[in-house]
Parts: C-alpha cells; sequence; structure tokens
C-alpha cells in the first residue's frame, strides 16, 4: 500500500487526536502521574496490571480503579500506540484507515472489512517496505521503519473500537514485509492470541511473506497454528525476479522446499497468493509453471486481481484468462479460488493490499 498523509486521502476523513501513550511511560513517570491525580501509591500496581494486558484498550476496563481516576486519565492519556489519522469507507462496508504512530508521528495503513456480523483486520507490520515489488505501491516509496508489536496490536485495537465489533481474523499483509519484521510480527500474533475475552485463535491469524525461506522455516517451528500465506506469482525464476526482486536470493526450489516442510510440520495448508498480470505471468507456460509448483503439495491458490499502478506497464489478465488459469489449476487437482476485486473506491493506487485481504477469503 502507499504511504501517505492525511490530506490525501478520499471519502470521509476524521482528524488525528493524539495523546501521549500511557503504556510508554516508566514505572516512575507513571508513578508521577498518579501522584499528580492525586491517587494513592497501590495505585500504580493496579494501572500497570492492567496496562499489562493487551485487551485493555480502555480506562473503563480498569473496573478497580475510581471512576474520577479512570476520568482523569482517559482526558490526558491514550492506551493506544497509534491513532486514527484519517479513514475511507468504502461502498461495500469497508474502511481503510491512515494510522499515525504516537511515538514518532509515522503513518500506516490498515483496513477493517465486516462480513456478515464478524470483522477482519489487515494490519502493516512496517512503514513502507524495501522489498521493491513491481506490482505494488509500498515498495516504490522504501521502508521508513519497521513497527513495534504494539504499533501492530493496537492497530487492530483501533479499527475494533472504530467498528464497535468483535474481531474475528487479523491477516498482516498491509504495508511491509511480517517476516523481515519477524520478533515484532510474532510478538504481535501471540499478544492477538493471548487469552482473554477479544482473544483470536491462532489459525485466524495469517501472515503473508513474499517468501523469506530461513523465516519461513523458523515460523513452521513455532508452537502456534498460525497461518501462512505466500506471495507467490510467478513459478518462473526469471518472472518472479523481475516482479519481486528482493527474494531473488531465495530460488522457487527452495521456497518449494521450505513450504513442503512447513505443510509436514504444522499439517496445516499454504496459501499461495498469485495475481495474474496479462503478458507476463498469465502465458500457458507460466501456468504449467504453476501448477508443476503445485501438484502433490498440501496448497490452495488464490487468483487475485492486480491493482494497476500509475505509470506501470502491468495490467491484469482478462477475466477470461484469469477462468482459463484457474480451469487448468483444478483440473491438475489444485484448489483455486478467484476473488473479485471490492473496495476499489478505497484502494486505488494503493497496492495489493485489498486483493491480498480478499485472497484470503475475508
Ligand atoms: S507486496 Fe508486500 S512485500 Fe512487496 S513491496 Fe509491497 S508491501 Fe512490500
Amino acid at each position: 500500500m502507499a504511504n501517505e498523509n492525511p490530506s490525501g486521502g478520499t471519502g470521509s476523513a476524521q482528524g488525528a487526536h493524539m495523546v501521549s501513550n500511557l503504556r510508554e511511560l516508566s514505572h516512575e513517570e507513571l508513578a508521577d502521574v498518579l501522584g499528580e491525580l492525586g491517587a494513592q501509591a497501590f495505585r500504580v500496581k493496579q494501572v500497570e496490571e492492567w496496562l499489562a494486558r493487551p485487551e485493555v484498550q480502555s480506562f473503563d476496563a480498569m473496573t478497580n480503579l475510581p471512576k474520577a481516576l479512570r476520568e482523569a486519565l482517559a482526558e490526558r492519556y491514550s492506551l493506544s500506540s497509534v491513532a486514527i489519522a484519517a479513514t475511507r469507507v468504502s461502498k461495500d462496508g469497508s474502511r481503510k484507515y491512515l494510522v499515525k504512530c504516537a511515538s514518532d508521528g509515522t503513518y500506516v495503513e490498515c483496513v477493517g472489512l465486516p462480513s456478515s456480523g464478524r470483522l477482519s483486520v489487515c494490519v502493516s507490520t512496517q512503514a513502507g517496505c524495501a522489498m521493491g515489488c513491481a506490482f505494488c505501491a509500498t515498495g516504490r516509496s522504501g521502508l521508513s521503519r519497521s513497527l513495534t508489536a504494539r504499533e501492530i496490536v493496537d492497530q487492530v485495537g483501533v479499527v475494533r473500537a472504530d467498528f464497535g465489533l468483535r474481531v474475528s481474523s487479523v491477516v498482516f499483509m498491509g504495508q511491509g514485509e511480517p517476516f523481515a519484521n519477524y520478533d515484532a510480527t510474532l510478538a504481535a500474533l501471540r499478544i492477538l492470541n493471548a487469552p482473554g475475552p477479544k482473544t483470536i485463535g491462532a489459525r485466524h491469524l495469517t501472515v503473508s511473506t513474499c517468501g523469506i525461506i530461513p523465516r519461513i522455516r523458523q515460523f513452521s517451528k513455532e508452537p502456534e497454528q498460525f497461518t501462512l500465506a505466500i506471495s507467490l506469482h510467478s513459478a518462473v525464476q526469471a518472472t518472479r525476479n523481475a516482479l519481486m526482486p528482493a527474494v531473488r536470493k531465495y530460488p522457487l526450489t527452495r521456497l518449494h522446499e521450505a513450504l513442503q516442510d512447513y505443510a509436514w510440520r504444522t499439517h496445516r495448508r499454504p496459501t499461495y497468493e498469485f495475481a495474474p498480470i496479462e503478458g507476463v505471468n498469465d502465458t500457458t507456460p507460466e501456468v504449467e509453471a504453476l501448477v508443476d509448483f503445485c501438484v502433490g503439495t498440501l496448497c490452495h491458490v488464490n487468483l487475485i486481481h492486480l491493482n494497476e499502478l500509475e505509470g506501470s506497464p502491468l495490467k491484469p489478465s482478462p477475466a477470461a484468462r484469469v477462468r482459463a488459469i484457474q480451469a487448468r489449476l483444478e483440473r491438475a487437482g489444485v484448489e483455486t479460488t478467484i476473488r473479485e476485486p471490492r473496495g476499489q473506491d478505497i484502494e486505488a493506487a494503493c497496492g495489493q493490499l485489498r486483493q491480498r485481504l480478499e485472497g484470503m477469503g475475508f
């Protein structure tokens, strides 16, 4: 997705409201704050216990604090490391957010997608991205910085609060390559999966990677049943090198082995994301290479719609060609889904986030 500034959006927008994040105060600073508000010393421990619980996103949840103290804290502090700076609302009900990090004012994007009373959230793991995929607007702007686990988790919190709905699933498919920020990504997954009223099951937490093999292998050994998606986009090495230059050093043969190993270890089926691009990866040799890559392995292919970027020669394949690719894969026994683009009114020029989100069936 493209990095933006708050004034650049379309659709509805709301102004940023930034206050200090109470979670970022040290023990001493917190004690000073509570002291200044007239709270007794034992309140420090009580507040710290609440702050240690990631699902606590509201001062009202701190039920053992006096109401006046909760209100005083809420007037002065936030519990989130990110705040909504702008919102775009799609005709289909999904909302894309530009959020601002409290620590340094960095902007990232996240998306909320409601469906039949369920809410899926797509989060960014980095501000910008160093991977430079040819079809992605975010890749054009380079990497600003990696996000902290808290900043990743708090994107979920602000979307949840904005919709007022329980979050049923989270996909790590926004800006950035999650496995280039592995520790924070895993910490965020674990916070979201931690027991509590807002816990999200591991199988409903999905990480999408370009194919960083050492991290795929590491991920396959994590004890939780988190879900893995791979941005594949071509099973021909030269094509993939051109589309996704940063993963050139992780060749398809080794990626295939790593994915087989992942499936064997976890008994889980990785998803392959594939955006058919006219004349690039939709030719017969390309499709046959994709079939060869998939046949006999545990996988599901999602054919997603390429978001055209201004000035890019890459165009989405015609619908008939996409259907033909699906038919060929299914004849070979490879389960394949065509994901129709939605929310294009809020996704224009913002890379692949929407398509990849839907590509996971959310
Ligand atoms: S597709 Fe993902 S990994 Fe590639 S440049 Fe865009 S954000 Fe980065």
